[in-house]
């Protein structure tokens, strides 16, 4: 049995399958609400376990360095801040900057901080066109 085949060379019965399931679709969601978001004229909605931007409590950081040591994208640099008295002796101080333009937001550094001072938000408006901008070195600047 030979199947007839429009201009195109199409099989005619493909066609027609394709036409009436395209039809269906259009009845179907043609007076449905729309389920695109309306952002960046509304309120974006994220989940409550998305990662965004990375950022941390300076105050809770004590320079341990394991944050640099787990991070895959090498963000993160610890800064020497010289020596401090700690009783009778003195240490090392040293705290984290993060390049956050090269943060992939694996959230390696959060799981892996023991004192609980880093997190991820929900802030994902990122672009810039200073890159310079996305350094965070909030750290650095308590360190007395
Ligand atoms: S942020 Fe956490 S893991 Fe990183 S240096 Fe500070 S205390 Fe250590
Ligand atoms: S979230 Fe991941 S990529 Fe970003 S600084 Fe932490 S470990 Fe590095």
């Amino acid at each position: 049995m030979t199947q007839e085949v429009d201009d195109g060379g199409r099989k005619k019965g493909v066609t027609t399958k394709k036409i009436g399931g395209a039809l269906n679709e259009m009845f179907r969601t043609a007076f449905q609400r729309p389920i695109t978001k309306d952002y960046p004229f509304g309120a974006p909605q994220v989940a409550e376990r998305f990662r965004g931007k990375l950022d941390i409590d300076p105050v809770k950081c004590t320079g341990c360095g394991v944050c640099e040591a787990v991070c895959p994208a090498a963000v993160i640099e610890m800064i020497h801040m010289g020596k401090r008295k700690v009783g009778t002796r003195e240490i090392e101080t040293k705290r984290p900057i993060f390049n956050l333009y090269t943060c992939i937001s694996c959230g390696q550094c959060v799981d892996d901080c023991r004192f609980g001072a880093l997190m991820l938000t929900h802030e994902f408006e990122l672009a810039t066109v200073d890159k310079n901008s996305l350094i965070m070195d909030k750290a650095l600047k308590i360190v007395s």
